[in-house]
């Protein structure tokens, strides 16, 4: 563990919050010290929850420290079970209490209480977020699903379904705080709807504990984010006999090739479903705006699954050439990996932001993809970017609907990436009055801000001194517009109508020209575009 400014994962037991939080009538007794509490903030200031998480903390003190922490500890926990009447309830430990080794875990077990516990052991020195949230939602699966299980060794058999009966699958994966959950549940469950499946648990987000104890009941699972589904999944198909749809459906591609995975798993037809393909992004591909955007290089960061996925949607749906690809999440590290082979890259993989910066300001990418680190260090940077994964800060949570996955999410996912980048009459605008000290070569887009980029910045002239006519230029000749070409200057946009018009008449004046005609016009823009 080292001190930080920011970080890309907390430790395990933020993410052992994350579960409790997602989830009803669960509760996570957590022994911490006063001042970890900050960890509710992430939930109330950054997701906006209306509520605390439902976390009681011990919060003993330093004078706590020479005292019975074990005995305060029991006693939270008596408490909170008495007050919140919880269906399940987590038990677990800080970093800092982790140092005073008063092993929560071991003095639940020793207690009786008329609630299933599920004492959590997440080594806060070794492993992070993600990977808590990982073990802490497989650990409660496997207590509320303790009377089902089959003998040991052993995987429980599954009858066939009925003749007629409609397919039910379960979508695992969706967590508080991660990118765009609350929506992709909503699409996802649309998709299968057109499919002709149901939803038969959606967990961690919105379940209770409970509900867990009916996943067995559906014919496969679906693995939405296997950052935090990935251990359970597993444990299903191992012990209940359960197929499991491993494609994270972000992207067109990926979306066909999720229904087409569903299918196969649940022996289904799903024609009808990938008929009904009803995103704009493919139109857009085909159209020849698009080719605008071909080539753009882009720098992709983030956690596995959406680093993964847009990988994938960069290259093959957007024609991006993709100049750099990394995580954060070392565990999740083999599916980078893989996505970066193709690309011929190396992937990144680190947790340290700085090294990720150092990467982005090599590269010079033209957008960059990242998390909400990257989103810091592109605008510093001046270059485009959008957020494409956790860890995210408040504007990431938008108040109206916006997924990442399934048809819609892909349309989602073309306007927040397309518009960070410089439509295509900007760009074409600033390399035409590049001379000009708006329009400079180090200008960019006003939506980046009002920055330069740093590395042309120190290269452009002073405002002062491109406002000035050249010297050599004759300023004393008449000039005049034909007609046509003053109906021409009108079909350019107002805002830089007025720098055409200079621009345009210092070149006639420098070419001798008295009469600016079309041709002017375009000899001017030619000559400004070289
Ligand atoms: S010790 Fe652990 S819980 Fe406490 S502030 Fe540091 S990372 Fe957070």
């Amino acid at each position: 563990m080292e001190l930080t400014v920011w970080t890309y994962e907390g430790p395990p037991h933020v993410g052992a919050m994350r579960i409790a939080t997602s989830m009803r009538d669960l509760h996570y007794v957590l022994h911490a010290p006063q001042g970890d509490t900050y960890a509710d903030l992430l939930f109330t200031m950054i997701e906006r929850r209306d509520s605390r998480p439902p976390v009681t903390y011990t919060t003993f003190q330093a004078r706590d420290l020479g005292g019975d922490t074990a005995g305060l500890f029991i006693r939270t926990l008596e408490e909170a079970n008495e007050r919140f009447k919880p269906q399940a309830m987590l038990v677990g430990e800080s970093c800092t209490a982790e140092l005073i080794q008063d092993q929560p875990g071991a003095l639940a077990e020793g207690m009786t209480l008329n609630v299933p516990l599920v004492p959590l052991e997440l080594p806060a020195y070794s492993r992070k977020e993600n990977w808590g949230a990982a073990e802490t939602f497989y650990k409660l699966a496997r207590t509320m699903l303790a009377g089902q299980m089959p003998a040991p060794g052993t995987t429980a058999s599954r009858p066939a379904r009925p003749e007629g009966q409609r397919p039910k699958v379960n979508l695992l994966g969706p967590t508080s705080l991660g990118f765009r959950c609350r929506d992709d549940v909503v699409e996802v469950t649309r998709l299968l709807a057109s499919a002709g499946v149901d939803v038969n648990v959606v967990a961690p987000l919105g379940a209770a504990p409970e509900d867990l104890a009916r996943l067995p009941e559906a014919d496969a699972n679906i693995s939405l984010y296997p950052e935090v589904s990935g251990t359970l999944v597993k444990w299903l198909e191992r012990t209940f006999g359960q197929p499991a749809v491993h494609t994270v459906p972000i992207g067109v591609g990926a979306t066909r090739d999720f229904l087409a995975e569903l299918g196969a798993v649940l022996d289904i037809d799903v024609s009808a479903a990938l008929a009904g393909d009803p995103s704009r992004l493919p139109w857009y591909s085909r159209s020849v705006d698009s080719t605008y955007l071909t080539g753009k290089r882009v720098f992709i960061f983030g956690d596995a699954t959406h680093v993964a996925a847009a990988a994938r949607i960069a290259t093959e749906e957007l024609a991006f050439e993709v100049v750099g690809i990394g995580t954060y999440s070392r565990e999740q590290a083999r599916m980078v990996r893989a996505a970066a082979k193709p690309l011929g890259l190396e992937p990144l993989i680190t947790d340290d932001y700085l090294e990720v910066e150092r990467h982005v300001t090599e590269l010079q990418p033209e957008l960059v993809l990242g998390t909400q680190m990257e989103r810091h260090m592109a605008k510093r940077l001046g270059v485009g970017c959008a957020v494409i994964s956790a860890p995210v800060h408040v504007q990431d949570f938008p108040a109206r609907y916006s997924p990442q996955m399934g048809w819609e999410g892909a349309n989602v996912i073309f306007d927040s990436w397309v518009h960070p980048l410089v439509m295509g009459l900007e760009e074409h605008l600033l390399t035409m009055f590049r001379e000009d000290f708006e329009f400079h070569d180090g200008a960019v887009a006003s939506h980046l801000g009002s920055g330069q980029r740093p590395e042309v910045a120190s290269e452009s002239p002073p405002s002062s001194a491109l406002d000035e006519p050249p010297s050599d230029m004759p300023a004393d000749i008449a000039l005049g517009w034909a007609q046509d070409a003053e109906r021409e200057l009108k079909k350019i946009p107002f805002f830089v109508r007025g720098k055409a018009r200079r621009n345009t008449e210092r070149f006639a004046r420098e070419h001798g020209v008295a009469t600016i005609t079309v041709e002017t016009l375009y000899d001017a823009k030619a000559h400004f575009g070289r």
